[in-house]
């Protein structure tokens, strides 16, 4: 027997006890998603023993006919997914897809205009620690206080006096659309390149539920396993092919060896289904989920809403005029059996590791189903648990009714045992 659970008992339980935990808590972390059970089978095939350094018909290794046909699938699956005329889907994840473009485009020491990481930026948009505030000079944008949405008159104005030669237009934490046109109108006005990274909502953008980035950008980069639902990776597209060469020898040999071709298969799994009915279906429900939480969290006392509601797959709590910290709140979710992060909020007084807020997504929960009378069980049950003088009992309850709902809605029904 050479089953993972015969070789490895220690590994294999832990995937069993994960399958359990993922099953029965409601997961709600904004980048997370449930890769079908398709796209699994895909990244667990023979494809991960494979090395095929280059692109397809154009490899440094032999024996690469049938890696071939599925990157080009991938890739073919992904311009006609998003209308575009040029994509590399070798990227091991977004972080490296935005590496990749960055050293495809700029100079160490080249200025970078990016949304704040604590504004609900990415750290690939300039964060210090990271290769792109280390390698990169780094100005940043920010929300407004009155309505917490971008400041594309800051954006102008660090444009002029910064002059960067890259504006990110992108995000992790930020309920509402980007104007893709108006950084564009910037970016062509001081001579910089755009670049959009649309990690979290390129499934929106895919059922046709959010604009496109991809005829203003200059380069669009994007995860493929958030709201996209695909394997953990990350993808770069463009409108024309105007980029191609700079950004593929980025990539491989700039940034990378041998591409995941195991994964590159599941993302090409992944592009085929979010092309189907069934997927924009889905997408409508998790927008539709990520309005009825902000609509109840916005009736409950002492909590906020970051721009009083959503246009996307998540929903930002500001707590800020709660006694319950970001950290407490995460930590009373998990308590009913929701999973969440804490995140900072715009103007948040509190420090990053504690922070005044709770970024809750609906991308996952819709992906088992959930329909619009569960959300607002799950609403209910969010607005209810982060009540500061809530009991034990009552939370009792909720974690009750978090059971029931996940029991409704089974998790991969043809994997559990
Ligand atoms: N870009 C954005 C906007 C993200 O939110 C993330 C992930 O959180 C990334 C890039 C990085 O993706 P990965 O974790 O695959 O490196």
């Amino acid at each position: 027997d050479r089953s993972l659970a015969a070789t490895d008992p220690e590994v294999y339980a832990q995937v069993e006890c994960e399958l359990r935990r993922q099953h029965r808590t409601l997961e709600m972390i904004a980048s997370e998603n449930f890769a079908p059970v398709a796209v699994m089978e895909a990244q667990g095939s023979v494809l991960t023993n494979k090395y095929a350094e280059g692109y397809p018909r154009r490899r440094y290794y032999g024996g690469c006919e049938h890696v071939d046909v599925v990157e080009q699938l991938a890739i073919d699956r992904l311009t006609a997914l998003f209308d575009a005329g040029y994509a590399n889907v070798q990227p091991h994840s977004g972080a490296q897809a935005n590496a990749a473009v960055m050293a495809a485009l700029l100079a160490p020491g080249d200025t970078i205009l990016g949304l704040a990481l604590d504004h609900g930026g990415h750290l690939t948009h300039g964060m210090h620690l990271n290769f792109s505030g280390r390698l990169y000079d780094v100005a940043a944008y920010h929300v407004r206080a009155d309505d917490h949405r971008v400041d594309m008159a800051e954006v102008e104005q660090l444009a002029h006096e910064r002059r960067p030669k890259l504006i990110i237009a992108g995000w992790s934490a930020y309920p509402r659309r980007l104007d893709f046109a108006e950084f564009r109108r910037i970016a062509d006005e001081v001579g910089a390149y755009l670049m959009v990274d649309m990690a979290h909502f390129a499934g929106l953008v895919a059922a046709g539920l959010h604009p496109s980035p991809v005829p203003h950008a200059h380069v669009v980069t994007s995860t493929t396993h958030k709201t996209l639902g695909g394997p953990r990776g990350g993808v770069i597209l463009s409108r024309t092919r105007d980029l191609a060469k700079k950004l593929n020898s980025s990539v491989f040999p700039g940034q990378q060896g041998g591409p995941l071709e195991h994964v590159i298969a599941a993302k090409a799994v992944a592009f085929k289904l979010a092309g189907e009915p069934a997927f924009r279906e889905r997408q409508e429900r998790t927008l539709l989920g990520a309005r009825i939480l902000a609509g109840r969290l916005l009736d409950e006392p002492g909590i906020g809403v970051v721009s009083g509601g959503t246009d996307v797959h998540l929903v930002l709590v500001d707590l800020r005029d709660s006694e319950l910290d970001g950290q407490q709140a995460e930590d009373r979710l998990h308590r009913v059996g929701i999973t969440v992060n804490r995140n900072a909020v715009p103007f948040d007084p509190r420090p990053p590791m504690v922070s005044s807020g709770v970024r809750i997504g609906t991308a996952a929960l819709a992906a088992r189903g959930f329909e619009a009378d569960d959300f607002r069980v799950v609403a209910d049950v969010v607005a209810r648990a982060l009540r500061p003088e809530v009991t034990e009992t009552e939370l009792d309850a909720l974690a009750g009714r978090t059971a029931a709902l996940a029991d409704r809605h089974p998790l991969y029904p043809e994997l559990q045992a």
